[in-house]
C-alpha cells in the first residue's frame, strides 16, 4: 500500500482487533481495525437519513414583517427561486441540499446493510462508488453559512425565527462529515465478490480473517 502522505510503499500485515498500522517514515495511520468497522457508519447513516427527512419536511424559518407572515422549506425556497427566474441557483440548491445527500445516504445505507453478510454481490461496489461520488456535493455547511449571512441582513427588516428544518440542517452538517471520518471504504471492498469467481473472493476473505484471528 502507498502511504497517502509520503507515498512510501509498504506491506500491511494482518492487524489484531483494535490494532493500527503506521507508516514507517511519516507515522501516518495506514490502516486500523476497529471491533466492528461498519457498525458506527451504519448507525450514523441511519440517523442522518432520519434527520434528512426532518430537514426537508419541516420549515427552515418563519419570517414576519409588517403584518405579513411566511414560512418555507428547502424545496419551497428552491421553487420560489425558480419562479423568480433564478433557475440555475434553484437547480444547484435542489441538487446540493436534496438529491446529492439523498443519493449518498441511501446508497451508503444499502452498501452498509449488504456488507453485514459478506461476500457482497459485485454490483454493490458500483453503488459504493456512486455513494462516495455524491458525498462532496452534499454541502449543508456551505448552505447554512449562506442562510445565516442572509438571515443577519433580513433580521434588520423582519422578525426571523429559525425553524426545525434549520436545526436539522445544522445536525446534518455534523453527521455527514462524521460518516466520512468513521467509514473506511476498504472494509467494504474486501467483502465485495470478484467479477469472475465468487469462490476466490470468499477464499480471500476467509484467508484474511483466518490470518487476523491467528494474531
Ligand atoms: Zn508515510
Amino acid at each position: 500500500m502507498a502511504c497517502q502522505e509520503c507515498d512510501l510503499l509498504q506491506r500491511i500485515p494482518p492487524l489484531p482487533v483494535g490494532g493500527k498500522a503506521r507508516c514507517a517514515r511519516c507515522n501516518f495511520v495506514l490502516a486500523a481495525r476497529p471491533t466492528d468497522p461498519l457498525q458506527l457508519p451504519l448507525i450514523l447513516t441511519l440517523t442522518a437519513l432520519i434527520v434528512f427527512i426532518v430537514a426537508n419536511a419541516m420549515p427552515l424559518m418563519d419570517l414576519a414583517a409588517v403584518g405579513r407572515y411566511a414560512s418555507t422549506t428547502i424545496l419551497g425556497g428552491a421553487r420560489q427561486m425558480w419562479l423568480d427566474g433564478e433557475r440555475i441557483t434553484a437547480v444547484v440548491v435542489v441538487f446540493c441540499a436534496v438529491i446529492a445527500p439523498a443519493c449518498h445516504l441511501l446508497l451508503m445505507l444499502v452498501v452498509l446493510l449488504a456488507a453485514r453478510r459478506p461476500p457482497l454481490p459485485h454490483w454493490s461496489g458500483e453503488l459504493l462508488r456512486w455513494g462516495l461520488h455524491m458525498q462532496p456535493w452534499a454541502m449543508y455547511d456551505v448552505m447554512l453559512l449562506g442562510i445565516l449571512v442572509a438571515l443577519i441582513k433580513i433580521a434588520e427588516l423582519a422578525t426571523v425565527n429559525p425553524g426545525v428544518g434549520m436545526y436539522a440542517m445544522g445536525l446534518l452538517a455534523v453527521l455527514l462529515p462524521a460518516i466520512a471520518v468513521t467509514f473506511d471504504a476498504r472494509e467494504v471492498w474486501k467483502r465485495v465478490a470478484w467479477k469472475h469467481g465468487d469462490d476466490l473472493a470468499a477464499a480471500a476473505f476467509a484467508e484474511e480473517n483466518y490470518a487476523e484471528r491467528g494474531r
